[in-house]
């Protein structure tokens, strides 16, 4: 019975999420994104860390109150995973079969998706940050119940690693969460359609996908890692998270603000009388230096589980490594195609695609 109800949980999970996003209130924010056919740009509720807050809440009375075992999500992530997986699909065919195709090939459009944006009641639910929302709640869920897990089983002689990944992760997405609107001017916003690499890459992918360096480790002994080993780990993480961070927020400041400085960095450009690069800060570092942090992060968390020789772990960093190389140069063609000949300037300026120096 409860394999049946695992099956069923992230598709429950997922449902409560979208009502709370339609329900609760959240501000209204003007994106990046343009409208169809128009010259307006898109507006969106966002109330992601609200949802967040009391999906955590929620977890931990029925944890507190014995309705479930803390580490319930643990048990059953098999029969979970199965339906997510199905969901996943599901939802996939959901945003892609009803609008026209745009590719000869099915399988291209039901992949990448036909429609670039779509919201429902009234703009209360925008699909894509709804999928980013959906995957990071499961994914805290998933990390809190793996980490109650280890205590279970190890009680006083758990890992503090585990503790410590368990945080390093719960940041990342807090962080996320925190700067929501950010994520409205990034490449998934504004260059992606609504399919199945973002419909099941949210829903399946994310939430389990991720949680992999504790999904590995959190049944192995504590691996007595030196202190000050986890403080180099952290160091790699925040590190990382500057970068991410520092290139994201500097670059939303001066979408929104051409003028505006941030942390103290006055905007340095370079323009063709029509468009705008900014050149210094963190985007003169490298093109793509916030790339950098995300693998640093993930090479942080992962570090802190103590285990460096084992192998799943290390899979999290070396797909942010598979997923954002291609990615930096898809980016590099998009905007060459945008800034033609000012993006060959903004690339004599910075030369390098990633990480300054190497590549
Ligand atoms: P970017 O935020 O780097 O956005 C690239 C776009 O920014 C370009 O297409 C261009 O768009 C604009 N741009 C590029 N260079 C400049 C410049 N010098 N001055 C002004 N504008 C510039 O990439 P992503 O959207 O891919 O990534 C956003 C964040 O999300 C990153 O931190 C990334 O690491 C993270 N990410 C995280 C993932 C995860 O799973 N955790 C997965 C993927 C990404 P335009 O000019 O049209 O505005």
């Amino acid at each position: 019975m409860d394999k049946t109800i695992a099956f069923f949980v992230p598709t429950f999970i997922y449902l409560v999420i979208f009502a709370l996003n339609a329900l609760l209130p959240g501000r209204w924010v003007t994106g990046y994104v343009t409208k169809v056919n128009s010259s307006e740009k898109m507006r969106y509720h966002l109330n992601g860390i609200l949802i967040f807050f009391v999906m955590v809440m929620l977890w931990l009375l029925l944890g507190c109150y014995h309705i479930i075992s803390c580490d319930w999500l643990y048990q059953y992530r098999w029969y979970e995973l199965a339906g997510a997986f199905i969901f996943g699909i599901m939802v996939s065919l959901v945003v892609v079969l009803p609008y026209p195709r745009i590719r000869n090939s099915f399988w291209s459009d039901f992949y990448l998706g036909r429609i670039e944006n779509l919201q429902l009641l009234g703009g209360r639910i925008d699909a894509k940050m709804w999928l980013y929302l959906a995957g990071a709640i499961l994914l805290e869920l998933n990390v809190l119940s793996f980490a109650a897990h280890h205590w279970i089983l190890y009680g006083i002689h758990a890992s503090p690693g585990i503790y410590l990944t368990t945080i390093l992760v719960t940041y990342f997405l807090i962080d996320y969460l925190t700067f929501e609107e950010v994520h409205l001017y990034t490449y998934d916003l504004f260059a992606e359609r609504v399919g199945f690499k973002l419909a099941w890459g949210c829903l399946v992918f994310y939430p389990y996908f991720y949680a992999i360096s504790l999904w590995s480790t959190v049944d192995l002994p504590n691996p007595h890692t030196t202190t000050w080993l986890f403080g180099i780990y952290a160091l790699i993480f925040f590190l990382g998270w500057s970068l991410s961070r520092g290139a994201n927020l500097q670059k939303y400041f001066f979408k929104k603000d051409p003028e505006k400085s941030f942390l103290g960095i006055v905007p340095k450009t370079i323009t063709d009388g029509n468009r705008t690069l900014l050149v210094n800060g963190f985007w003169g570092i490298s093109r793509h230096v916030n790339y950098l942090g995300e693998i640093l992060m993930g090479t942080g968390i992962i570090l802190c589980t103590g285990y460096p020789m084992l192998i799943w772990p290390w899979l999290y960093p070396l797909y942010y490594v598979a997923l954002l190389f291609p990615r930096q140069k898809d980016d590099d063609v998009r905007c060459e195609l945008k800034y033609g000949t000012l993006w060959n300037e903004y690339k004599q300026k910075v030369p390098y695609r990633i990480i300054p120096y190497i590549y």
